[in-house]
């Protein structure tokens, strides 16, 4: 059963891997640290009479057999973190997890920690769940590089000699659901007083990168009539797509993270500025009109300036599974309500290969990949023993 006890300490013990001095977690993804946190996990499994095994990419497996040879239930999520990490976002999903196994499922019940779900490392995040779905090739993940110039390759091999006697097996395979307990990154759970969220799904997501080519001039001479600035090309822009991508309950999510001025000197006219461009929504019609109409209101606010418009990436909303949702709605009674997750996760891609669902358990004011993320044991236990009904209702 559940031991709410154990799953707190155990929550504290693997903070210490990667632990920073406010009180954080600064974990990369296949560090030797992340390592020496599996060898932890591998050994607490063990205790439980579990086995453990990797994959080309060192995502981490921790196996209850079952009864019956039947494909594995799967349940989990990530323990790398971002630099400025908490020690809840990931590792509460694995543990809460681990602690929910049964003893003797008919279903084996695997749980899972993704390999570099954050991308801080290894950029785009991710990385172990969407290969394991197919959804990216491992060649090209393998030759991804960290700022230090090491590829996925070299970080993966030093993770494998730092667990010798772990086995690596093959990549991917059936999966008969995918579950993945979480902290919600949001306010919505703690603002209504619960302690569960059954996740209706996530918000998609495109990405752009914008480049606006104007004329480099003096800024003494030239007169402002007849300049191509570039800059002022790129504020216009940004005012015309905050108000194109606004709506009156503020659901689209708009934002211009990185803007880089060239050539950034302070007597130039500005010939080139570069920005890049997150936009969210929960609706795909709405995700696919926003996002087509960016690059004619560019264009338009540009002038006389030119300007490229460049989609980089493309994650449509996904639902998860419905009769998953009614499970867990059901099992977890009035504690429980329904709510969408704004941040992306591995459950993304797995909800592309097998029925997927998500729990989510409040975290205080919603803070996140920050040191002072923080849960209660209460809520980290509600979310666990809801974790272990769905287990034990879907390895029946
Ligand atoms: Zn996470």
């Amino acid at each position: 059963m559940v031991n709410g006890a154990r799953l707190w300490q155990r929550l504290q013990t693997l903070a210490q891997h990667g632990a920073r001095a406010d009180g954080g977690v600064d974990r990369p993804a296949l560090s030797l640290i992340e390592a020496e946190a599996k060898r932890t996990l591998i050994a607490w499994a063990a205790e439980a009479g579990m086995t453990a095994r990797t994959d080309a990419l060192g995502n981490l497996f921790l196996r209850r057999e079952g009864r019956e040879d039947l494909p594995p239930l799967l349940i989990g999520s990530h323990i790398d973190s971002q630099p400025t990490g908490g020690k809840y976002d990931g590792a509460y999903g694995v543990l809460a997890a681990l602690e929910a196994v049964p003893e003797v499922p008919r279903r084996p019940v695997e749980v899972v920690a993704w390999t570099n779900e954050e991308g801080s490392r290894f950029a785009p995040g991710m990385m172990g769940s969407a290969a394991f779905a197919g959804a990216r090739d491992i060649a090209e993940i393998l030759a991804c590089r960290d700022a230090d110039g090491v590829t996925v390759e070299q970080a993966l091999a030093e993770t494998f000699a730092a667990l010798p006697d772990l086995p690596i097996g093959t990549m991917g395979g059936p999966v008969h659901a995918y579950l993945e307990p979480h902290i919600e990154q949001g306010v919505v759970l703690e603002q209504a007083g619960l302690s569960l969220g059954i996740v209706t799904g996530l918000q998609g997501k495109r990405t752009f990168a914008v480049t606006i080519q104007g004329e480099a001039a003096h800024a003494g001479t030239a007169p402002r009539a007849t300049r191509r600035d570039a800059l002022l090309a790129a504020a216009r822009a940004a005012t015309a797509l905050d108000a194109l991508t606004g709506d009156p309950a503020d659901i689209a999510r708009f934002t211009i993270g990185r803007f880089v001025v060239s050539p950034n000197a302070p007597s130039v006219v500005p010939d080139r500025v570069q920005f890049s461009i997150d936009l969210r929504h929960p609706d795909g019609d709405a995700l696919r009109r926003l996002g087509d109409a960016l690059a004619a209101a560019i264009a338009t606010a540009a002038a006389p300036c030119t300007a490229l418009t460049e989609e980089l990436s493309t994650a449509w909303p996904s639902l998860f599974d419905a009769g998953l949702r009614a499970d867990l709605a059901r099992l977890a009674g009035d504690a429980a309500m329904p709510l969408l997750s704004m941040a992306g996760h591995d459950a993304r891609f797995l909800a592309a290969l097998c029925p997927t669902a998500m729990i989510f358990i409040p975290c205080a004011a919603g803070v996140t990949h920050h040191p002072a993320e923080s849960i209660t044991p209460e809520h980290a236990l509600a979310g666990a023993q809801l974790t272990a009904a769905a287990i034990e209702l879907w390895s029946r």
